[in-house]
């Protein structure tokens, strides 16, 4: 918070000088304030049955920038295309930055959903991994990722599964982490669903689209979300309109894995 240069304040000031005073003041006292803890229209009965909200989602994303640097500016300025931001960015040194507390609503997600949420960033934390887009990720960023997602999980009590990718809520408008994000290497260490089980012909009646439903893909949009599949699932950006017998046999596997339940969890253009 800036210091006001009280210094440069007359001893004996005129009306217009405390008024500009008062102003500034009001203006400081405005910025620092966050929501009032107590409603003056309700009598304080306070309960300590209560704790923080949390998240219950993890969204992983690509920043298609070219560096650090460049991206610490973008996630913490009012920059051209609107102000965004992430709790952390991930440098391709595996180096980690923390942004924005995990009890607070990071402006990461935008528009879009998964499952039964409507807003991601409501429920998530959202991690960037400085990457234009199209590189490879290097071992020691997803190490840093791997050592980071195993803490966020644990302390906030998220689902490992619970670890998805921007464009697997947002299939209409993104395609971060992209084909290069080893999902499959998330897996290894129980990180986002992956068919872990060998892949068989799934039976007569199954429904692929039915199935990435239940995963908690939108039914909004079916080509943006077998585009978003293929990225996640088979590490390519496909332009394909339908599901080939493959998908059908991982989608059958993701479904079949023990335990797999039809999924509960749920303005820049990202706020
Ligand atoms: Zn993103």
């Amino acid at each position: 918070m800036l210091v006001p240069p009280f210094r440069d304040v007359p001893t004996r000031s005129t009306p217009l000088a405390r008024l500009l005073l008062l102003s500034l003041l009001a203006v400081l006292l405005a910025s620092c304030a966050h929501a009032p803890p107590r409603n003056p229209l309700a009598q304080w009965v306070p309960s300590p049955n209560h704790n923080a909200r949390e998240a219950i989602l993890v969204v992983i994303h690509a920043t298609t920038q070219d560096s650090v640097e460049e991206s610490l500016e973008t996630l913490r300025t009012a920059n051209s295309g609107g102000p965004v931001s992430a709790h952390y960015l991930i440098g391709r040194d595996g180096a980690l930055y923390q942004l924005v507390a995990e009890d607070l609503r990071a402006w990461h997600a935008g528009p879009g959903a998964w499952g039964t949420i409507s807003d991601v960033n409501s429920a998530s934390i959202g991690i960037e991994l400085d990457n234009n887009g199209t590189d490879p990720y290097p071992s020691e960023q997803i190490d840093s990722l791997l050592k980071l997602l195993a803490d966020i999980c644990k302390r906030n009590g998220i689902p490992r599964e619970q670890v998805i990718g921007h464009s697997d809520m947002a299939p209409t408008r993104k395609t971060d982490p992209g084909a290069q994000f080893p999902w499959a290497r998330l897996a290894q260490e129980g990180f986002g669903r992956w068919p872990h089980v060998p892949l068989t012909d799934p039976p007569a009646g199954f429904d692929p689209a039915l199935a990435l439903r239940l995963l908690g893909y939108s039914s909004d949009d079916h080509a943006a979300v077998i585009r978003a599949f293929h990225l996640h699932y088979r590490g390519i950006d496909s332009q394909a309109a339908v599901l080939d017998d493959e998908d059908a046999r991982i989608l059958h596997a993701l479904l079949a894995k023990p335990g797999m339940q039809a999924t509960n969890v749920g303005d820049s253009q990202e706020k």
